[in-house]
């Protein structure tokens, strides 16, 4: 005998890899001062919410209980 359980959510937040703005600085090799120029005049669209600056969050869980033995 088991149960089991299904917990399922999905939610919009904010995304946490641009900070919600939608836009990144790019990684560029090179030395501190090269990048530190180019990151000022710079930016390029996030790669994770495509520069909407949001994220959708879709999580499931599964529970299963069963007797010990
Ligand atoms: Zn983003």
């Amino acid at each position: 005998m088991e149960k089991v359980r299904q917990y399922e959510s999905s939610k919009i937040e904010i995304c946490r890899n641009c900070g919600g703005s939608g836009m990144v600085h790019p990684q560029v090799e090179g030395n501190w001062l090269l990048r530190r120029m180019q990151d000022a005049d710079r930016l390029v669209a996030c790669d994770v919410c495509g520069g909407t600056g949001r994220v959708r969050k879709h999580t499931e869980i599964t529970v299963t209980v069963r007797s010990f033995q």
